[in-house]
């Protein structure tokens, strides 16, 4: 049977907007050393804002309106900053896939548009400016019928919030905070920096984040991760104690999450960990 202190933790933690999906996780989180956090939507706003649009097409409107045909079937927080700015498309696309931790792939007008990263147009060996990786800022490259068209610089916003987060963990004696990020490597050390964090990776594919997690694991004690998107559910799954950030979480994060957070504030995941470490002092 289950000590009555844990249902009082489980309501503490629910009146903080925190969803514990099992009184086990509420003593879990007390053994954690590492957590492990993802970039965007996590630690940075995840909102993002087009800076600058760039393209070989004559006419850029009609260049941006063969990306936001793809891009407004997507879910992923980049695809919803070029929809943002450029409008409702004016033109359908067909057959859009997603191609995780790359971007999206559709048709229009019966022409094949990629629009993601760098590594999705090398992938279908569509060879560009390379000066474009060095942009210190999150880009959206497109490419027309296996030809690079134009990108967009498009630039989030650190949630004031994730330096609060930090402090907190290590004061509850988190040990390792780590980022991993599908995004640019120059942009994710830049983030890591900025929050002080132990370490930081980029240029991650889905199944990447898995095997970091997964040597984490091997390392140390009990590990949590933390993260709000579709590719997240995986690792979520994977990591000792898997917490889903509810403000703009997919809902395979929040399905397969052991712990879910229903706001936005990184600095949740530490008042989860309290809750946890009062808890056990209430039940022994
Ligand atoms: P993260 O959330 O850590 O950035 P993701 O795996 O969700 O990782 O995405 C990795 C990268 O793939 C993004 O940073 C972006 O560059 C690119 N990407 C993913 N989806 C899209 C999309 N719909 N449109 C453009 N780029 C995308
Ligand atoms: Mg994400």
């Amino acid at each position: 049977s289950i000590p009555l202190g844990y249902f009082g933790g489980i309501g503490a933690a629910s009146r903080n907007g925190i969803l514990f999906k099992g009184a086990n996780f509420l003593d879990q989180v007390t053994q954690l050393d590492t957590v492990v956090m993802d970039k965007t939507g996590t630690l940075t706003e995840g909102v993002f804002e087009v800076q600058k649009v760039s393209t070989l097409c004559p006419d850029e409107q009609e260049f941006l309106s063969y990306v936001t045909a793809v891009e407004s079937l997507s879910t992923h927080p980049v695809a919803q900053a070029v929809t943002a700015y450029a409008g409702k498309p004016e033109v359908q696309a067909t057959q859009v896939q997603e191609v995780p931790g790359h971007g999206v792939k559709g048709l229009v007008n019966g022409r094949e548009v990629l629009a993601g990263n760098g590594k999705l147009l090398r992938q279908f060996g569509v060879t560009y400016d390379t000066s474009i990786d060095a942009i210190p800022d999150t880009t959206v490259l497109v490419a027309i019928d296996g030809s690079y068209a134009g990108h967009l610089v498009i630039a989030d916003k650190i949630k004031a919030d994730a330096t609060a987060a930090v402090k907190a963990l290590r004061s509850l004696g988190i040990k390792r905070l780590v980022m991993l990020s599908g995004d640019k490597d120059s942009i994710v050390q830049k983030v890591a920096k900025e929050l002080q964090l132990d370490e930081a990776y980029g240029g991650l594919l889905p199944q990447d984040k898995v095997a970091k997690v997964e040597e984490l694991k091997a390392q140390q004690k009990k590990v949590a991760f933390v993260g709000d998107g579709i590719n997240d559910a995986p690792v979520i799954t994977l990591s000792d104690v898997g917490i889903a950030m509810g403000g703009l979480g997919s809902d395979a994060a929040i399905e397969t999450a052991d712990v879910v957070i229903q706001t936005d504030q990184p600095s949740k995941i530490a008042t989860a960990i309290s809750v946890g470490k009062k808890t056990k002092q209430v039940v022994w």
